[in-house]
């Protein structure tokens, strides 16, 4: 319903809400029924109350900010006081998604960062994250997707 009131959509307000409601999606979505996870990077069972959402990509880079294989269940001993175990982190990765998984997440971060080389390697669809202008009412869609999966296995916990 257009109620003729536009609310003004801050960018930076919104991305924040749309990767803090993903980084806890992607978590609640590692749980098993009993609410527990397992550290990707050094394989931990935690409950998910005791987890964090980490980025195998820092979340600076937009091209993977909202990639569902870039953001996974860690325990927070590897994510807050080992600089995420990236070497853990990537095994954990490849045993939970495939090399070819882990080398796209790379592919993504290189070209991200100029690679010509790792640019071209991508696939069409892939390069649109590359370049595409992320938007105020993206970010919006983007949070309320996600936040909407929170809340269905928020109560899916609860069972
Ligand atoms: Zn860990």
């Amino acid at each position: 319903m257009n109620t003729g009131i536009t609310k003004k959509l801050k960018l930076s307000t919104e991305r924040e809400k749309a990767l803090k409601s993903f980084q806890k999606a992607r978590k609640l979505q590692d749980a098993n029924d009993l609410g527990y996870v397992k550290c990707i990077s050094c394989g931990a069972i935690i409950h998910v109350s005791e987890a964090d959402g980490g980025h195998f990509i820092p979340r600076q880079f937009k091209a993977t900010e909202l990639e569902p294989s870039n953001v996974n269940a860690q325990c927070r001993k590897c994510n807050r006081f080992e600089a995420g175990n990236q070497i853990g982190y990537r095994k954990g990765l490849i045993e939970k998604y495939g090399e070819a998984e882990e080398k796209r997440l790379e592919n993504l971060h290189d070209a991200a960062r100029g690679s010509e080389e790792a640019y071209n390697s991508l696939p069409e669809e892939d390069k649109a994250l590359i370049y595409s202008k992320r938007t105020a009412q993206y970010y919006h869609s983007e949070y309320l997707k996600w936040n909407k999966v929170c809340n269905q296995l928020a109560e899916r916990e609860r069972i």
